[in-house]
């Protein structure tokens, strides 16, 4: 198993997770009964991750979530990451591939 994306937004990780369901990936959603434990336990414990069940599928499982294969939100901005530069769907708060919150100063990319 590995996981290919975590995020407090937890509509967002399931979103990931439907999307490689589509795809005939099997990913399991995890910890997304402790994001609403949040404020006892750390922040990054309480993330709720996403998990492919296959290593070998992962490699295509983050390709499909990086690729945009997302249902296009009309007037959706993008945002791209501070940390690494990955570009992501105005939905998602964290980056998926380095784990990084979108932060205030992040560029954004119209
Ligand atoms: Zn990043």
């Amino acid at each position: 198993m590995k996981r290919i994306y975590s995020s407090h937004d937890l509509i967002g990780v399931h979103h990931a997770r439907n999307l490689l369901d589509a795809a005939g990936i099997r990913a399991i959603v995890r910890n997304e009964l402790l994001s609403s434990a949040m404020g006892e336990l750390p922040p990054a414990e309480c993330l709720a991750e996403l998990w492919v069940l296959d290593d070998a599928e992962a490699a295509r499982a983050e390709a499909i979530l990086r690729e945009g294969r997302l249902p296009q939100t009309p007037g959706a901005t993008l945002w791209r990451c501070a940390v690494c530069g990955e570009t992501m769907e105005a939905q998602f708060t964290q980056c998926w591939h380095c784990g990084a919150t979108r932060g205030a100063d992040a560029p954004l990319n119209r």
